[in-house]
């Protein structure tokens, strides 16, 4: 399937991110109902080239945890990618909506995120990178499905030289500079299992709810709800610290705003939580089974030495439960709307 630009009818808007805009698009050709991801790409012709080429790796990707792909083409500054539509959207938005998912349903979630995340790195050497609720889809045949995976290094490149990007899922050793595994990806996955049961960011009333006032300067804005955004070339506190903190321009810290607690804690606050305190767990302990609780605590093992890759983790004793569970996904999806 070649797709070109002009055979797509944008019939919807599904989202905005913070590198571009996610459109409802039909092939009008083949009927074909597709998302297009526009991203904003700041470099030279020749890279974006390399990009669609590295792109072309998803064509590849067949997976039942994997979103499909079905072209890619470069439109003057944006790069659009065409991938297979989820129906029921993203998991923020059905929690945003509908409140905390109940534990069978996140126990589904969770093995098919490690499904997703072993195939990937198992059959392509791939890393995701960017495991967050809004990454993982969802649609009304009750089929959960991972995007947004690192495939493109130049895409990853061109995309952190230009712009600004949430961190809030990011392990406390990629927050200290070390370079991704797939341990981080596992991070990120206990982080957003715990928000998906809670129905809320786990870190917002995890510590003190006295008013901030850290001398470390807060010069980042506020973005949507829940996320907090940072320049995404700054990957190493100490730098975070250089980098911000400045006498001259010393107004009170005004914290980035996280959902849930009504507390509130700057990017900065939560990336040092992160590096310096106890990993967030999922509480109050009698309401989830022990195997939940001791699934995510590995997730949440800060060490990534100790902590485990996806595919160990899909012989945890939770996930051959979830795995021999009958959960009526597809009917969980008629109830949401
Ligand atoms: P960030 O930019 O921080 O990664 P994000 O993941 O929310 O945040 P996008 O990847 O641009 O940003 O996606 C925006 C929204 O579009 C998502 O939250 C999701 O709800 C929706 N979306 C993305 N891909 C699809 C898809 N294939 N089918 C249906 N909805 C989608
Ligand atoms: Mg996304």
């Amino acid at each position: 399937l070649d797709i070109k630009p002009e055979d797509l009818k944008e019939l919807a808007e599904l989202g905005q991110g913070n590198g571009g805009s996610v459109k409802k698009v039909e092939h009008v050709p083949t009927g074909t109902i597709m998302a297009k991801k526009i991203v904003l790409i700041d470099a030279k012709p020749s890279v974006r080239k390399q990009i669609l080429r590295e792109l072309q790796i998803m064509h590849d990707c067949h997976s039942a945890h994997i979103i499909s792909f079905y072209g890619a083409f470069v439109v003057d500054p944006n790069i659009c990618i065409c991938m297979e539509f989820m129906d029921k959207g993203s998991l923020d938005g059905i929690y945003k909506k509908h409140g905390a998912i109940s534990i069978e349903i996140v126990g589904k979630i969770a093995l098919a995120v490690l499904e997703g995340l072993t195939y990937l790195y198992d059959v392509h050497r791939i890393i995701h990178r960017d495991i967050k609720p809004s990454n993982i889809l969802f649609n009304s045949k009750g089929q959960i499905k991972i995007c947004d995976f690192g495939v493109s290094g130049e895409l990853i490149d061109s995309i952190a030289n230009t712009f600004v990007g949430t961190s809030t899922y990011m392990s406390p050793e990629r927050i200290q500079g070390a370079p991704y595994t797939v341990k981080s990806d596992v991070w990120s996955l206990g982080i957003s299992l715990i928000e998906l049961a809670l129905g809320r960011f786990p870190f917002a009333d995890s510590s003190s709810d006295e008013e901030s006032d850290s001398d470390l300067e807060n010069t980042l804005s506020p973005g949507r709800p829940g996320s907090a955004i940072i320049q995404a070339q700054v990957t190493a506190l100490p730098n975070i610290r250089s980098k911000t903190t400045s006498k001259k321009d010393k107004r009170k810290s005004r914290g980035v705003s996280l959902q849930g607690g009504g507390m509130t804690m700057s990017i900065l606050e939560l990336l040092q939580h992160i590096v310096n305190e106890d990993a967030p767990r999922l509480t109050p302990e009698e309401k989830f089974p022990t195997e939940a609780t001791s699934f995510v605590n590995s997730c949440l093992l800060k060490d990534p030495d100790a902590r485990p890759a996806p595919k160990d983790l899909l012989k945890h004793e939770w996930i051959i439960q979830s795995r021999a569970e009958d959960v009526d996904l597809e009917g969980w999806a008629a109830t949401l709307d």
